[in-house]
């Protein structure tokens, strides 16, 4: 596993220097997505020389982020209500920043939570919906200005570092979206009366950095290329970010045909080690063992 996490970090890393030289530009950053993934492979990566990771579920981050080396920069990556703000900032003291603001309240809690506990600026991102889908992350393109001026001018805590989009999922041509965004900031910059470089832009996942940092992105979120495939979350009890699984998730699972098998056995050891840490519930145990028994079948083992 370690020389697995630290060897895919390591090509990941080449192709983004090697990107760098070719555009003769900064390298973007590379922030490791650990959704899902136990605090083991996220010490493998920081053993690596990794220090930004990204986290998508507040509970989550808050159980990790104090078991982990503090000099850790964490990104908040996932949709976050605004209630749970207060939870997120106390939480974790080396947040580093919130990529997926998606609206001038949401500034606001975070703004409030900051200075109830005097903490340095926290940087954040304007998250945009690219992709006009009804999926319910990110604010709408034409809302975009006005939200960056309120953090600007109102929120004197945060400092907006840019602006992060998603795209939408299962389109297997990102380009429109990052194109979208990449005009959403001229717009902005425009508006705030800045140079568009002083805007940052987080684009790009696995499958599409290299595409994103050729169009303009500073920050790509690379989860599984680096620490193989997640762990199924829980759907239910809202925020628990568990390996435990849903009664479809066997039926799932048998929709990974090749990834299950390409990853070496990698979700066994994730998943037994979460479950030695946690306590299941009687459904989620009997969801478990029959992507189990599934998943032996797939590797032959049964
Ligand atoms: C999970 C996630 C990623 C990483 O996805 P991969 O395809 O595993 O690289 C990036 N950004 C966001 C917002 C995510 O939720």
């Amino acid at each position: 596993m370690a020389r697995q996490v630290g060897g895919r970090l390591q090509e990941v890393r080449g192709k983004i220097e090697a990107l760098a030289r070719e555009l003769n530009k900064e390298m973007a950053r590379l922030v490791a997505v650990s959704k899902l993934m136990p605090n083991e492979a996220i010490m493998e990566a920081y053993e690596a020389d990794q220090r930004h990771f990204g986290e998508n579920y507040v509970q989550e981050i808050c159980e990790k982020a104090p078991q982990l080396p503090s000099d850790i920069k964490w990104h908040f990556i996932g949709h976050l209500q605004s209630n749970k703000a207060k939870m997120l900032v106390q939480g974790v003291p080396n947040l580093f920043m919130v990529e997926s603001v998606d609206s001038s309240k949401l500034a606001n809690q975070l703004d409030k939570a900051c200075d109830a506990v005097k903490r340095d600026l926290l940087q954040v991102m304007l998250q945009v919906n690219t992709s006009k889908e009804e999926s319910k992350s990110g604010c709408e393109a034409e809302e975009a200005a006005a939200i960056a001026s309120h953090i600007v001018n109102n929120c004197k805590r945060l400092k907006l570092a840019g602006l992060m989009t998603i795209g939408k999922l299962g389109d297997p041509n990102p380009e429109p979206y990052f194109k979208k965004l990449v005009e959403c900031r001229s717009m902005i910059a425009k508006e705030l009366g800045v140079e568009e470089s002083s805007l940052l832009l987080s684009m790009g996942m696995s499958g599409d950095y290299e595409l994103a940092i050729r169009m303009g992105s500073n920050n790509v979120r690379v989860g599984s290329t680096i620490f193989g495939e997640r762990p199924p979350k829980e759907k239910s009890g809202g925020e628990q970010a568990s390996p435990a699984v849903s009664g479809g998730a066997a039926d799932k699972a048998a929709g990974q045909e090749g990834t299950v098998l390409a990853t070496e056995g990698s979700w066994f050891q994730q998943t037994t080690s979460w479950i030695l840490r946690h306590p299941l519930s009687a459904a989620s145990c009997l969801a478990l063992a029959a992507t189990c028994a599934y998943q032996l079948r797939r590797l032959k083992l049964a």
